[in-house]
């Protein structure tokens, strides 16, 4: 199974070109980064700036194996050279420890060279793709409102003709969330074997900048998927999954649920206790607290001044990160899905709970709706665990 990156005690998710992308998905959390910087049309990492993280980051690594992320915006907007010079610092940097790479893309600017690349390197590639066309291009577009589906599935036909292994991260939102089934026999019939998906929920301030965490200025957008939706489509892709393919196609989140059910780390930050060992590295070498907190007041520092473990096992970034668990609200601590959801993605408790307290998360109802219909199957693979059995023997229940 592809290795989980926020499994890694300390990771972060580099952006080779800032928020520069050839799409402009209408939900898209990052391109408004560009505001952040003073040159905005100029965003991508110098060959100076490459090798200060490379260094950095290796030399801060605790763990045997060391991964790498290449993130956006789009990351195949930069050309080949600049990741053949990333092996090259890499061994350069890595002291003999195994290395991987994985690039998060659109798909759409992949070509041969690109997937004999990838393929001889052995990196990992993870697809941007909502489910089939008509859900896909309801937001994934460029900026003159052309459609992306047929360029990304090109992409996806490259990498498996290649042998390029790839995952699936999808975007659940207000749309693609009534559909479950359309959503998962989709990416069934497509041979993924590895499904990520994120609920969208995003809000706008009054100037309609995004907004994350508990900032109460900002209004829910429209392309957001409500607590509800989230609930219904977890509830019945599970279904779908626990049925017929378990063991056989590997669902992130439900991976993440079983582990927490039998007390191993989820591999997932959203669902884990604690999170701050996830940063992100702007392409000017400025270091955020989370990807999903890049603004200016989680700005922990630049890589000219301070060295990546300096910041990120800094008392601030570790205060970020205790925050998760620290923060929560007395009906979360009272939860008895507490174990399993954690009170989900900070980003998103900007909602009040029963008694008024803020800092709830805003997908509470739609996690306890899945949590309650999930937990006889999560008891039983975790007994089959226990009995070291295989959990896929869930698929013989009724
Ligand atoms: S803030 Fe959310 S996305 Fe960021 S590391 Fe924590 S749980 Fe993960
Ligand atoms: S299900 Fe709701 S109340 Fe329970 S831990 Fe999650 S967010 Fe908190």
């Amino acid at each position: 199974m592809i290795p989980s990156p926020f499994a890694s005690p300390l990771y972060l998710m580099a952006k080779p070109v800032g928020p520069a992308c050839n799409l402009a998905c209408h939900y898209c959390y990052y391109l408004e980064k560009s505001r952040l910087f003073a040159d905005p049309k100029h965003t991508y990492m110098s060959d100076e700036m490459l090798d200060l993280f490379v260094r950095s980051y290796l030399d801060s690594q605790t763990m045997p194996e060391v991964m790498f992320t290449w993130h956006g915006g789009e990351a195949t907007m930069r050309d080949i050279g600049f990741y053949r010079r990333v092996i090259e610092l890499q061994q350069r940097y890595g002291r003999g420890r195994p290395i991987m790479n994985c690039i998060q893309t659109n798909g759409t600017l992949l070509t041969d060279e690109w997937c004999r690349f990838l393929r001889d390197n052995g990196w990992l590639v993870g697809i941007s793709i909502d489910g089939p066309a008509e859900f896909h291009n309801e937001y994934r577009r460029n900026s003159a409102g052309k459609a992306s589906f047929a360029q990304t599935m090109r992409g996806i036909a490259m990498l498996q003709r290649y042998g390029v292994e790839w995952n699936a991260m999808a975007v659940i939102n207000d749309y693609n969330a009534d559909y479950p089934d359309e959503f998962y026999n989709f990416f069934r019939d497509i041979g993924c074997r590895y499904l990520q998906f994120t609920p969208v929920v995003e809000r706008r301030n009054a100037s309609g900048a995004l907004r994350a965490g508990s900032d109460k200025d900002g209004e829910v957008t429209d392309f957001s998927v409500t607590p509800a939706q989230w609930g219904n489509f977890l509830c019945r892709v599970f279904d779908l999954w626990r049925r017929t393919d378990v063991g056989s196609i590997f669902v992130q989140l439900f991976d993440a649920t079983l582990a927490n059910w039998v007390g191993q780390p989820p591999g997932i930050c959203a669902m884990a206790p604690t999170c701050g060992h996830a940063g992100a590295v702007e392409h000017n070498g400025d270091v955020y607290s989370c990807d999903h907190f890049v603004f200016p007041e989680y700005r922990l520092g630049n890589l000219r001044t301070h060295t990546v473990a300096e910041m990120m096992y800094s008392p601030r970034q570790n205060a970020f990160g205790a925050a998760k668990r620290d923060s929560l609200p007395a009906q979360c601590r009272q939860c008895r899905w507490l174990f399993a959801c954690n009170g989900e993605c900070p980003r998103n408790r900007f909602a009040t709970t029963a008694d008024g307290e803020p800092g709830l998360n805003y997908l509470c109802e739609g996690y306890r709706k899945f949590f309650a219909h999930a937990a006889p199957y999560m008891d039983f693979m975790a007994a089959e665990l226990a009995a070291r059995r295989p959990p896929s023997n869930v698929m013989t229940l009724p």
